[in-house]
């Protein structure tokens, strides 16, 4: 039986009026992959509107690894809103807040003492992990990538690398200093080469741009996750934290988008062998529900004076009770590994289409965060940007929801929940082919013509 069922052209008719309401109501900044509205969810299949069964690829963008409406979350949120709603954690306390970050210490990577934090958003986390590091460091300076993305709100965004989140956003925070990322595919030093060149880089930015002696932090994708998921070569995110430490220098991971199980591991860090000091999560921690978390060392965490940190909505009951049934959900074991084999059974499709097809530049992957980058001559890797869009476009009038990614907006990424059974993913991935093979055959038109 397909899970894909469609009764309508996509959009269908109720998707589009209701776009069209939208687009008089809505601020046209907030951007769509796609003009669908959609009445509910499950697992990894969608219900738009009009009545049409899609199979959601994008996951909220990585925030959905338990699947839409996974049963012990809308339990858990069910029983908690009947009992609590909301209190303000600065008012007075509950039991899921201290539980969850009791959990939350001993799952993340580092065995030291740790205290945690609940915000409302990844930028909001990451804004909190960036304010306890200056104020335990006593330094201002941040450091962070090319390509990185860490969120839109003012230093979040100053911490983002594309122009096109930022332009008009002025002024930025004038103590962020950027360098470029460990990237296999693009770097002049070629795979092998990747990491010595970019930590050499590092250095000579020390040299010539940023004073390391005023820097609080580095802040890291463990694999980029908006650039276009670039896993960076094993031994990169090991040589950066050392070389930060000889600098006093806090290594910050942010796995907003790695984490919670995607890449096979509860946290992508774990890959590579490091343990930050900080770090922060959000997307799937919450399964569907607003909630983000500050890992850090105790001493860290412990700096700022009692009411330097906060907010109103943090660490909301209702998104602390999903919290602690997505982690019930992964404590039952098969979970990480699914998402090994779902990144493996992607891979492996995605390579018959790196044969068969000049636009597929690479094809990579950490788990079950797997992407294809396309472009249009493999020898000069320009990015082919328009028939990614194209093949995002052609997918979702075919039932498959997609998100590109990428500096260039030219990579297509995986972030498929991983309840999605085998039946369903080949479906999809049927899908996305036949997309592909159709952008494939107008680009040869186009070469010969
Ligand atoms: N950091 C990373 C790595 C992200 O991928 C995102 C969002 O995509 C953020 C931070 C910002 O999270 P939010 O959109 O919840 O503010």
């Amino acid at each position: 039986m397909p899970s894909i069922k469609l009764v309508t052209e996509i959009p269908g008719p109720v998707s589009r009026a209701f776009h069209a309401r939208r687009q008089a109501a809505v601020p046209r900044g907030i951007y769509q992959a796609t003009s669908l509205f959609v009445r509910s969810a499950h697992g990894a299949v969608v219900e738009d509107m009009d009545g049409n069964q899609l199979l959601d690829f994008a996951g909220g963008i990585g925030t959905l690894n338990v699947g839409h409406t996974d049963a012990g979350v809308v339990e858990a949120v069910q029983r908690q809103a009947a009992d609590l709603t909301h209190m303000c954690f600065s008012v007075a306390g509950y039991e899921g807040y201290v539980t969850l970050a009791e959990r939350l210490a001993r799952l993340t990577p580092g065995t030291f003492a740790k205290k945690t934090m609940f915000v409302n958003s990844g930028a909001e986390a990451v804004e909190n992990a960036v304010k306890i590091a200056r104020h335990a460091t006593k330094r201002p300076g941040v450091l962070c990538f090319e390509d990185a993305f860490h969120g839109r709100t003012q230093l979040a965004l100053s911490l983002t690398s594309k122009v096109a989140y930022k332009a008009g956003f002025g002024p930025m925070d004038g103590n962020v200093t950027r360098v470029p990322f460990a990237n296999p595919y693009r770097s002049a030093a070629g795979p092998s080469g990747c990491t010595r060149a970019t930590i050499a880089g590092i250095e000579d930015h020390f040299r010539r741009h940023a004073d390391p002696a005023q820097i609080a932090a580095v802040i890291v994708e463990p694999v980029l996750g908006e650039g276009g998921f670039i896993v960076p070569p094993p031994d990169f995110l090991r040589s950066l934290q050392e070389l930060c430490d000889g600098y006093g220098i806090l290594f910050i991971a942010d796995e907003v988008q790695t984490g919670f199980g995607r890449t096979g591991r509860l946290f992508a860090c774990e890959h590579f062998g490091v343990t930050p000091d900080i770090v922060v999560t959000a997307k799937s921690l919450g399964g569907g529900l607003p909630l983000a978390a500050i890992v850090g060392r105790a001493e860290l965490m412990d700096s700022p004076a009692i009411s330097g940190l906060g907010g109103t909505y943090s660490g909301n009951p209702v998104a602390i009770a999903a919290a602690h049934a997505v982690i019930d959900r992964f404590a039952k074991g098969e979970l990480l590994a699914r998402a090994e084999a779902i990144g493996a059974r992607i891979e492996a499709r995605m390579r018959e289409w790196e044969r068969s097809s000049p636009l597929v530049g690479d094809v990579r992957r950490l788990g079950a965060m797997v992407a294809i980058e396309l472009v249009k001559d493999r020898a000069t890797k320009t990015p082919a940007k328009e028939e990614t869009t194209e093949i995002v476009r052609l997918a979702a009038e075919r039932g498959v929801i997609l998100m590109p990614a990428g500096t260039y907006s030219n990579v297509i990424r995986i972030l498929v929940p991983l309840v999605v059974t085998d039946a369903e993913l080949d479906e999809g991935l049927a899908v996305l082919g036949e997309a592909i093979e159709m952008q494939n055959a107008k680009f040869k038109m186009q070469m010969m013509s």
